[in-house]
Order: C-alpha cells, then sequence, then structure tokens
C-alpha cells in the first residue's frame, strides 16, 4: 500500500468504527447509515483510492473541481452527491456527473435541473436542503430553505420531470436558536422528514452529519452522513 493508500484506510477504519458505535448506541442497524465522502478539494487520485477501499458514494461542493474528477473517476463504480450551493449556469454540467443533488433550496433550481436532466436523459435524486436558522421565505446564509418552506419546494422537485425526490439534507446552523446544538438541529431535520414522509414516503433520505458532527446525526436518524476531513485529512483554507 502507498503511505496515501494506508492513511485514507487508517481514516476510514475509524470513522466506520465511530458510525458503528454511534448505531449500536442508537439501536440502529449499521445498514442504515450510508457514508458519503466528501472530496472536495482532494484529488481524482484519492477518489480512487476511496473506490478500492470499498467507498460507493462521495461528494462535491464545487462544479469547476467536481466535473474533471468525476469525468477521470468514471470507470469507479461510485454514486455522486453535490452538496454546493448550485448556479443555474452549472446545472447543466452538474447534471452530466450527479446521481444526487443535495442542495436544492430553490424554485428556479428545480426548474433548470428538471429541463437538464431531461435533456440529458438522466433521473436526478434531489434532497432539499434546510436552512434551520432561516426565517420563512428567507434562505440559509450556506444556502437552503426555512423549515417552513419544504413542503412547497418537495412538491415542485415531485411533480418535475427527470427528478426524484429524495428526502432532506442539513448542515448543522452556526447561527440562531440551533447554533452549538448539533442533536436538536438533526431532531428538527428528522421530524421535517417525517412529516414529508406522511405524503411522500418514499422521499426517506436525511443527509446530516459531519466529521465533528455525525454521532449526533445517526442518533437523530439521518441515514446518510457527509465526511470530509476525518477520513481525507484537514483541508488547506476554505472548502
Ligand atoms: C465539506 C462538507 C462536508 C464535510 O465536512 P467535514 O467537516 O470535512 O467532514 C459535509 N457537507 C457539506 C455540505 C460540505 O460542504
Amino acid at each position: 500500500m502507498t503511505d496515501r493508500k494506508s492513511e485514507i484506510a487508517a481514516n476510514l477504519a475509524k470513522v466506520e468504527g465511530r458510525i458503528a458505535a454511534a448505531c449500536a448506541a442508537a439501536g440502529r442497524g449499521r445498514d442504515e447509515v450510508t457514508l458519503i465522502v466528501v472530496t472536495k478539494t482532494y484529488p481524482a487520485s484519492d477518489v480512487r483510492i476511496l473506490s478500492g477501499l470499498g467507498v460507493r458514494h462521495v461528494a462535491e461542493n464545487k462544479d469547476q473541481d467536481a466535473a474533471p474528477k468525476a469525468a477521470a473517476c468514471a470507470d469507479l463504480p461510485l454514486t455522486w452527491h453535490f452538496v454546493g450551493q448550485l448556479q443555474t449556469n452549472k446545472v447543466r454540467s452538474v447534471v452530466g456527473y450527479a446521481d444526487f443533488v443535495q442542495s436544492v433550496d430553490r424554485p428556479r433550481l428545480v426548474t433548470a435541473l428538471s429541463r437538464e436532466a431531461v435533456r440529458a436523459g438522466r433521473e436526478i435524486g434531489c434532497l432539499i436542503q434546510v436552512a434551520l436558522d432561516a426565517g420563512e421565505g428567507g434562505r440559509g446564509e450556506r444556502g437552503g430553505v426555512a423549515p417552513g418552506d419544504v413542503a412547497e419546494l418537495a412538491d415542485l422537485v415531485a411533480g418535475s420531470e427527470g427528478l426524484r425526490l429524495g428526502g432532506l439534507m442539513t448542515v448543522a446552523p452556526l447561527t440562531g436558536e440551533y447554533a452549538g446544538h448539533e442533536r436538536a438541529a438533526f431532531g428538527r431535520l428528522m421530524d421535517l422528514s417525517t412529516d414529508l414522509r406522511r405524503t411522500r414516503p418514499a422521499a426517506n433520505m436525511v443527509s446530516a452529519g459531519m466529521s465533528a458532527d455525525l454521532e449526533q446525526a445517526v442518533a437523530a436518524g439521518a441515514t446518510h452522513v457527509r465526511v470530509g476531513s476525518a477520513v481525507l485529512g484537514v483541508r488547506p483554507g476554505l472548502g
């Protein structure tokens, strides 16, 4: 094994151990939680290593980095998730490689995703990004719709050709009543998911939890955790 491969393998084993322990503590089966490794800022060679180590889900947040990486890894059995704020002029590119867009947060984006998915002959799984610190009609600083606006956007996705409503996603807020209270924030996301599944039972994905708070997300009931730095290392600078 190369040094980089052993490093990633060791980190991955640690994260696996954390997820397994969190599942056990919550009385959940390990198979109820899917690990998505966030590969942003890291090279395609790392994605290839991850695939070789059995990772099946990866995520990116910037199209200009993700598009060439996905192209370089097109031979690998990976599911690609887009998790960053998405401008409508990048939608055509993203639809070319992403299986899921987890950051759906406005009607115009839904329209653009639907149009490009149909054009490409693809079906894109869409998660509504919820900003738990946004007021009704508002948006989160890092994207996302207010809890009160989830249902309307979910209906729009569900009625759009080329799109499949997957569920909900959130990032633990840094401001507002939930700042510093990840477990409560993820609990709120679960309540919103329960509401949504009353009318849309197939929209059962709950994407929450990152390197620092995956335990709280698993405890709350998350089905997908998005882990970057705990697997690949701390990213230099922003990202
Ligand atoms: C970067 C990122 C992650 C992973 O964060 P880490 O702290 O590195 O685990 C998860 N979700 C989103 C939306 C991200 O942008």
